[in-house]
């Protein structure tokens, strides 16, 4: 079994600002995707580095071509089974959190059996195991929110995340992050200010 900090599920926009953002603060994640992980650049204002660089960082681990099928949780952490898409591949990972970024129809969020509420997730996840971007706020159709809020999520959890690696309680960080960027969901997605999401982004 492998072992790794943080699993992170999905390598769209927000799973990639997330591994680099936790990179950058020394921690080390797993990133897995069923597809080929393509990171393109984020519009200016978002991100304080470049997407592509994730294949270059040093903590940060990608698993193209492989898929999140379960996972179960524990005090002490989350095992996690992840299936090569192409080929009979499995592997288990044993990480400390496990982060939900795959997207509006997260599996992650449905194995927690979390229920969305006006497009917005009623808890941003459970124990060790969180939802972040789309997975926790799924965008509506035309609207332009949803990549500056995912990113804002990432910033913010991986700063909690950093803090959380020297023994934080774990029920501590999720309530902090939740509390957080649940409310700037909230906002945004009833017509807030837009310039909101980008001013939280380093919380
Ligand atoms: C047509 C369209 C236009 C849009 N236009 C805009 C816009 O102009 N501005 C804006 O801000 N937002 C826009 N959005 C929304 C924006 O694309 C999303 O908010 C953003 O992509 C969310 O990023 P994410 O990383 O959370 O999820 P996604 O980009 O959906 O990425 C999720 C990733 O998770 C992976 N995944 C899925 N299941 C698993 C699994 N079981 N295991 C591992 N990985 C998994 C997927 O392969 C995918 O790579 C648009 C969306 C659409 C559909």
């Amino acid at each position: 079994m492998i072992e790794t900090p943080v699993l992170i599920a999905g390598g769209g926009p927000v799973g990639l600002t997330l591994a680099l953002a936790l990179s950058r603060q020394g921690v080390r994640s797993i990133l897995a995707d069923p597809g080929e992980i393509m990171p393109v650049d984020l519009p200016d204002g978002l991100a304080h580095f470049t997407l592509a660089d994730v294949r270059t960082e040093p903590r940060v681990s990608l698993r193209p071509g492989w898929r999140l099928f379960g996972f179960e949780r524990f005090a002490d952490g989350v095992t996690a089974h992840l299936m090569q898409v192409r080929g009979e591949g499995q592997q288990q990972v044993r990480a400390g959190y496990l982060v939900g970024c795959d997207g509006a129809g997260s599996l992650v969020r449905n194995f927690l059996d979390i229920d969305l509420e006006d497009e917005i997730a009623v808890a941003f996840g459970r124990g060790r195991v969180i939802l972040a971007g789309d997975a926790a706020h799924p965008t509506p159709p035309a609207s332009l929110d949803g990549l500056a809020l995912g990113v804002a999520d990432a910033h913010c959890l991986a700063g909690h995340l950093a803090e959380g690696m020297d023994g934080a309680n774990p029920s501590t960080l999720l309530e902090s992050y939740q509390i957080d960027r649940r409310a700037v969901a909230r906002q945004i997605r009833a017509g807030a200010d837009p310039d909101l999401f980008i001013r939280s982004r380093d919380h």
